[in-house]
């Protein structure tokens, strides 16, 4: 597995919104230490509103 402290960066122009698995996503009712894989397919950027799709992994933050 691994990977699960991955972060990851929304790529919609002027957004930039970074999921921090150790943060969660308080507006989306993700708790802390949901990995971005585990985040529910339906879950939306809470900044843009980008689905998951639209996300990155950001190199060096724990991604394999
Ligand atoms: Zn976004």
């Amino acid at each position: 597995m691994g990977g699960s402290d991955c972060l990851y960066q929304c790529q919609t122009t002027n957004c930039g919104y970074l999921y921090d698995p150790k943060r969660g996503d308080r507006k989306g009712k993700i708790e802390k230490g949901t990995s971005f894989d585990d985040l529910p397919e339906d879950w939306k950027c809470p900044v843009c509103g980008a689905g998951k799709k639209m996300f990155k992994p950001v190199p060096g933050t724990g991604c394999d």
